[in-house]
């Protein structure tokens, strides 16, 4: 496929230039190139913008059938008193479709992988695996009542099951917690994350009652220095701590964070002691969009508020794009020949994106996020409000359906 007149967003691109995609891969990328046999040609015409995808690091794309279904109450109500018993009553299709509409949205905000961690997971990756998008998804394990129900042997069985799938979805182990996971567990994981060579994520200091249970210092010496590891939200974190996550990918979720009152993450001290952050929206209840641009907009205001000169527009970027490839340990992250073919593209008409030799800032600082086209490993799974891998309205009325059959009437 040859994608005529495109505007990369690199240094130095200003000028459109034509890309050639073969398979999975950006093969060339130059200028006038011409049109091989049967090959197939988009002239986009100087009208839009290619960047590299975003990277969501954290959700947990299933809940979308609870959108909007707990609102207005503490993390602990929000979890225990609406959220787990609703969770009881999903079945595997409900949480397919609820996966898919996750990857409409996200899709459609120019993500073109993401971070999952959930249950009936073999139902996620059938969903991934028809969408088209890439993913690392993991098991949720949990072992509170002394037993994990065989969650573990679950995970592994994903794993031998989806591990490598069509160089797009991969398997990961996700331990829940340090509050729903007995220390001896998470040891357990972590040994067999080792053996399997697996990533690992977890929910990471994301309440302050956390640090009246346990201490950064006493999670990290478990094990998960030694493993590739994502701690997911890291709020509550002293100035001294921050270097105990220097070999990890932190997933700042800060929408999440302030949405259910858990505060906010010490991100400019974490970019000064040169953490890889990366972002992650969790999950469409607690957001309760999936948006990664609106993440990154809101982080960089609660930093911004206190100190102007705080979170570049490159340090923004460079989170939502090659950190989040490397947290996810995707090969790609730019737009260079050998790369895949992970692009997004932005309608550069957009009043939002004037002028358009700041069209980085723009983006970062002012664009709502809806782009015109994403393309994963060389394959548009959205283009100008269709998703061409799935048939949109049928999927809609079969998630209505199972989202009224897990929340109920209830409001
Ligand atoms: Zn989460």
């Amino acid at each position: 496929m040859l994608l005529k007149n495109v505007v990369i967003l690199k240094p130095g691109f200003l000028e459109p230039r034509d890309i050639r995609i073969d398979g999975k891969i950006i093969a060339e990328i130059g200028q006038n190139l011409r049109p091989e046999q049967n090959e197939e040609v988009i002239d986009f015409k100087g009208s839009k913008c290619v960047s590299v995808g975003f990277v969501n690091t954290h959700t947990h794309s299933p809940m979308s059938l609870l959108r909007a279904f707990a609102e207005d109450l503490p993390f602990n109500k929000w979890l225990f008193e609406k959220i787990l018993p609703a969770e009881a009553r999903l079945t595997p299709e409900a949480v397919y479709f609820g996966a898919i509409v996750s990857m409409m949205e996200m899709a459609a905000h120019g993500v073109v992988a993401f971070c999952d961690m959930y249950f009936h997971m073999d139902a996620v990756a059938r969903a991934v695996a028809d969408f088209g998008m890439k993913a690392v998804l993991t098991r949720g394990l949990v072992d509170k009542d002394g037993d994990d129900n065989g969650r573990l042997q679950e995970a592994l069985e994903l794993y031998e099951k989806w591990h490598g799938f069509d160089d797009r979805i991969f398997v990961g182990l996700g331990p829940h917690a340090p509050y729903t996971c007995s220390r001896s567990y998470l040891r357990k994981i972590l040994d067999v994350a080792k053996v399997n060579d697996m990533l690992v994520t977890m929910h990471f200091f994301e309440n302050s009652w956390e640090r009246e249970r346990y201490t950064p210092q006493e999670i990290m010496s478990i094990g998960f220095d030694q493993v590739h590891f994502i701690p997911v939200h890291c709020v509550h974190l002293d100035s001294d701590e921050l270097k105990l996550l220097s070999s990890s990918y932190p997933s700042i979720n800060v929408v999440s964070n302030m949405k259910l009152g858990n505060g906010v993450p010490p991100v400019t001290k974490m970019l000064k002691e040169g953490l890889k952050l990366t972002i992650g929206t969790d999950g469409p209840s607690s957001n309760n969009s999936i948006n990664p641009l609106f993440d990154i907009r809101v982080l960089i205001l609660t930093q911004k508020m206190s100190n102007p000169e705080n979170v570049k527009v490159t340090e923004a970027y460079a989170m939502l794009t090659k950190h989040g490839y490397e947290a996810l340990r995707l090969n790609g992250g730019e737009i260079t020949p050998g790369m895949p073919a992970d692009l997004i593209f932005i309608d550069l008409f957009n009043p939002q994106l004037q002028p358009t030799n700041r069209v980085l800032e723009n983006l970062i600082h002012t664009f709502d996020g809806r782009v015109f086209a994403t393309m994963i490993n060389g394959r548009f799974v959205y283009y100008d409000g269709r998703f061409p891998t799935v048939d949109a309205q049928e999927v809609l009325k079969k998630f209505t359906t199972f989202s009224l059959m897990v929340t109920g009437t209830e409001s």
